[in-house]
């Protein structure tokens, strides 16, 4: 390959990347305070113990346990300080932070991990799936396809690693990491129950299933196994318990929509069974189409 072909492919593969995050967002590798994913937003209450700490669409969770906090996802680095803010807000003490789980290793969900262990918690343990976790240790570095050094950050080393239908305990609370490959190759489903308008409801916090525009799949994938890993992980998606469907962006389940139905008075707006089961179906629907196109 000359020079300038691999220029040209690199140029195709960030302008994709680019594409796929928004121009803002690529710019700094999420870094930039006009991104509107990144915009602060108040935390609240969604069930018992269980709150929303992160931004307008990088999300966070703290859950409040007798032994310590837990906190899923840091979002990227501005939300990473919004979320040690967010929890102070809430009259918790971010010291307090014994976990950090991660949905997967983009920087819009772990590069605010760093922020909060370094800010606030540097003895939480992190918890993450091998192969996500050897990106998140080399901060960005190593994925797949985000290979531009916008989209590196501050490592964070994994002090334990996660397999598929491991349990993560604290307090009284026990999450499921269940993983989901396919939009990374150690994507995480996080599950647990948590109480919810007085009843015991089943959360699952999804990582994400999106076909990045310029991904591969089919006879060539971004990386090998891709298209195999998405197959199975909506398998599991379909087959899991999803009464307060979460996720890793606000956008995949109208975050924005239910918090102000909660205002309003719906105690349980994010109990959205339906919605979970309509969601997976549409990302099937899209990645089966995608598949189909690249492999005619
Ligand atoms: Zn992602």
């Amino acid at each position: 390959m000359t020079r300038l072909t691999s220029a040209i492919l690199g140029a195709v593969a960030i302008s994709a990347a680019v594409f796929a995050f928004g121009a803002a967002q690529a710019q700094q590798g999420g870094k930039l305070a006009n991104d509107p994913a990144h915009q602060a937003f108040p935390s609240f209450k969604i069930g018992e113990g269980l709150y929303y700490v992160g931004a307008s669409d990088y999300t966070s969770y703290l859950i409040v346990t007798k032994a310590g906090l837990i906190v899923i996802d840091g979002g990227d680095a501005p939300t990473g300080h919004q979320v040690v803010q967010n929890i102070r807000a809430l009259g918790f003490d971010p010291k307090q932070v014994k976990i950090l789980l991660n949905t997967h290793e983009h920087f819009d969900h772990a590069a605010g991990l760093a922020e909060i262990r370094r800010a606030a918690a540097p003895d939480a343990k992190f918890y993450v799936s091998a192969k996500d976790g050897a990106i998140v240790a080399a901060g960005g570095r190593g994925d797949p396809f985000l290979k531009d050094p916008r989209f590196y950050y501050e490592p964070v080393k994994p002090d334990v690693i996660v397999k598929d239908g491991d349990r993560v305990s604290l307090g009284g609370w026990t999450l499921t990491a269940h993983i989901t490959p396919g939009h990374t190759p150690g994507c995480t489903t996080w599950t647990f129950p948590v109480t919810v308008a007085g009843k015991v409801r089943q959360a699952l916090d999804h990582c994400s299933s999106t076909v990045l525009p310029g991904y591969k799949l089919g006879k060539t994938e971004t990386y090998p196994g891709q298209t195999a890993d998405f197959e199975k992980s909506f398998a599991t998606w379909k087959s899991l318990p999803c009464d307060v469907f979460l996720a890793s962006h606000g956008k995949f389940y109208g975050m924005t929509a239910k918090k102000a139905a909660l205002d309003a008075g719906k105690a349980d707006a994010f109990v959205d069974p339906a919605g979970c089961k309509a969601f997976y179906a549409g990302a099937e629907a899209a990645f089966r189409a995608e598949l189909k196109n690249q492999n005619p």
